[in-house]
């Protein structure tokens, strides 16, 4: 599970990037954050993942208060949580299976495992037979699913997917959202980020709107009149939606 109660964060003196986001989600929800540029969405993402620190307010995940994480449980903490981005950020002189094998070679782990899990990841992915590919030899909803077969070969608890398709073909982004929820149905919690409208109506699933740091609208679907909304412009929060999930009520 994760909470945000009343989190706030400023970058600086001035610029408030989040102004008392409160939502809780429940293991294995699929959960989507939506806003213009600059809504907080990343900023979002970058507490969970402990890359920032937010300036008020508190943050449990998976039971654990973020105010009591030391240097040392932050490693641990990132084992967690698995992070896709839009850039999909692999390493250009390896393969895929070495991509892959590199997310458990840095923790560790032993060679045994290694050879063990990778294949099944990659297959899980769909991209059994190009184990040995390059990453400039893959196509980019391709080298989308390298990025999330490393985020996941960890078997994190949480899924960060940050754009994930924001760099892909419509087809192929509608596929990197099947495979999302594919991960999401084996158990683990997906949080993604997107702009793109017709995944969003498609899907189906809770959007949690942003708008200058707040949450103007916590509910299950969205509906592609609603278009205005993921540009992050003003709507009241909605009584019946799922933001009534408030903090107080857990
Ligand atoms: P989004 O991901 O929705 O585009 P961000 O979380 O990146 O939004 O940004 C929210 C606000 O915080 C924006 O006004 C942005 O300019 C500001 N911001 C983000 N990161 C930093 C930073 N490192 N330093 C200063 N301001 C930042």
């Amino acid at each position: 599970m994760i909470l945000l109660d009343r989190v706030s964060k400023k970058y600086g003196k001035k610029g408030v990037a989040l102004d008392k986001v409160s939502f809780f989600i429940e293991p294995k929800e699929f959960v989507v954050l939506v806003g213009a540029s600059g809504a907080g969405k990343s900023t979002i993402l970058k507490l969970l993942t402990r890359e920032e620190k937010e300036t008020s307010g508190k943050i449990v995940v998976g039971g654990v208060d973020y105010a009591d994480l030391k240097e040392k449980d932050i490693a641990l903490l990132r084992r967690k949580v698995g992070t896709v981005f839009q850039d999909f950020k692999l390493l250009p002189k390896r393969t895929v299976f070495e991509n892959v094998a590199f997310a458990m070679e840095i923790v560790g782990m032993s060679n045994k495992e290694i050879k063990n899990t990778v294949p099944k990841v990659i297959e899980l992915v769909g991209l059994a037979g190009k184990e040995k590919n390059y990453p400039d030899q893959l196509s980019g909803g391709e080298k989308q699913r390298v990025a999330i077969a490393r985020a996941v070969v960890r078997q994190p608890k949480i899924l960060i997917a940050d754009e994930p398709t924001g760099n892909l073909d419509p087809k192929h982004s509608w596929d990197i959202v099947k495979l999302l929820e594919r991960i999401n149905k084996r158990g683990t919690t997906v949080i993604m980020t997107t702009h793109n409208q017709e995944i969003l109506a498609k899907l189906n699933r809770r959007v949690i709107k942003l708008d200058h740091g707040r949450v103007v609208s916590d509910r299950v679907g969205f509906r592609l009149e609603d278009d205005e909304s993921v540009d992050g412009s003003s709507d009241e929060p909605d009584a019946k939606s799922t933001g009534s999930r408030k903090v107080s009520s857990l």
